[in-house]
């Protein structure tokens, strides 16, 4: 016996979402089924709706920012109890033995993570996400929602969060370190507050001056709009860290010249097509280019309870679920401020 429960879909590649009726699991003894509150609007579920980074199987179920609350609990789940506010992100199982998912890096598992959607879980199960009134996830991947923490605002951390605060950490945002943020839309506004938070000096880098006003309020130090190129020359070799979260073609070259010596240019955003990047912007200064990908359960909890301790949630607009299909085509034209979270209660 399953539970039926109803969510928002797309049809087919890039069609208005639909209404329809899927069903989820019944409770393994380490499962726990949760009924969901809030669902963020992620660049990545607009790209894969929209078979931007290849082929998907439809109806497709967006969603891996996913807050809600517990409805029940497997027999063996021993740190949730029904009523307790979770979250779900971006993966729902992988296989916890290899080195990665040891280390606590399950987005890595050498098995191939399992995505929260457009994916087969273990069974062959197709996966589909939190744009929908209810999912049942394996308890090892889920998160604890701290007290204080606004659910609808926090909804957000669960991929923007954990994308940004993962290369801001490892490579060293903090006290005395010039940290810069390419893009201010879903995952880069949140980085700027996280940044700020862990104390760095943050450079807002978009590309107009309209978003000013709300970067410095996000804890931005400094905002500079990159169509006027001679930001470029004015920032040569200052900061120690950029994180890219744009997905668009972007002069990589010119970027990593704003590097100084020893600095880190880390994309997440992550653009459908190549990139190129010269290899003399590298070797002069001993500069790197790198990559990040989400990040593992451990680190997640440790976002949240750092951003509970420092006051850090998403800016977001709370919308119904009929505004869904509008929302994505906001989000390209970069008309929201910051996430789109629908309200889960206005499914069906
Ligand atoms: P978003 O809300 O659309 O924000 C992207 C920002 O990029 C925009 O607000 C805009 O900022 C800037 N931008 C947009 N079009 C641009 C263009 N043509 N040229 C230059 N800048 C442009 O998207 P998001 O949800 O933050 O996601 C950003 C990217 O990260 C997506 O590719 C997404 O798939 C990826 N992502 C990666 C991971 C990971 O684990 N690596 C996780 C989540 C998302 P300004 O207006 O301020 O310039
Ligand atoms: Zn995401």
């Amino acid at each position: 016996m399953t539970t039926t429960v109803t969510a928002l879909a797309a049809p087919s590649a890039g069609a208005p979402f639909e209404t329809i009726s899927i069903e989820r699991r019944d409770l393994r003894p380490d499962d726990v089924r949760i009924a969901i509150e809030f669902a963020g609007i992620c660049h990545s579920d607009i790209h894969q709706v929209r078979e931007e980074w290849g082929p998907m199987e439809f109806p497709l179920v967006p969603g891996h920012e996913i807050v809600g609350t517990v409805a029940e609990i497997g027999d063996e789940v021993t740190r949730f109890a029904v009523g307790d506010r979770v979250g779900v992100g971006c993966f729902v199982n992988s296989c916890l033995e290899c080195e990665a998912c040891k280390d606590g890096e399950e987005q890595f598992c050498d098995q191939g993570v399992v995505q929260t959607y457009g994916d087969h879980d273990k069974d062959g199960a197709t996966t589909y996400g939190g744009y929908s009134q209810g999912v049942v996830v394996r308890e090892h991947f889920v998160l604890r929602i701290p007290d204080g923490l606004d659910p609808a605002a926090a909804t957000p951390l669960l991929c923007a969060g954990i994308t940004t605060y993962n290369p801001l950490q490892r490579y060293g945002a903090g006290p005395g370190k010039q940290v810069g943020v390419i893009g201010m839309g879903g995952l880069g506004h949140v980085a700027v507050k996280i940044a700020a938070a862990m104390g760095a000096e943050v450079s807002v880098l978009s590309r107009t001056a309209a978003k000013e006003e709300d970067g410095r309020k996000f804890g931005a130090d400094h905002y500079y709009a990159t169509e006027d190129e001679k930001v470029f020359e004015e920032l040569a070799g200052h900061f120690d860290l950029i994180v890219n979260t744009v997905s668009a073609d972007l002069p990589l070259d010119d970027y990593l010249g704003l590097l100084g010596r020893g600095g880190t240019l880390v994309n997440v955003g992550a653009p459908s097509k190549p990139q190129q990047v010269g290899v003399f912007s590298l070797l002069t200064k001993r500069r790197a280019f790198a990559g990040s990908m989400v990040g593992g359960l451990p680190q997640t909890q440790e976002m949240l309870d750092f951003c509970a301790e420092h006051g850090v949630t998403a800016t977001v607009e709370v919308i119904d679920a009929q505004d869904a299909t509008a929302y994505y085509d906001k989000v390209v034209d970069g008309d929201v401020r910051y996430r789109a979270v629908i309200d889960v209660s206005t499914i069906g």
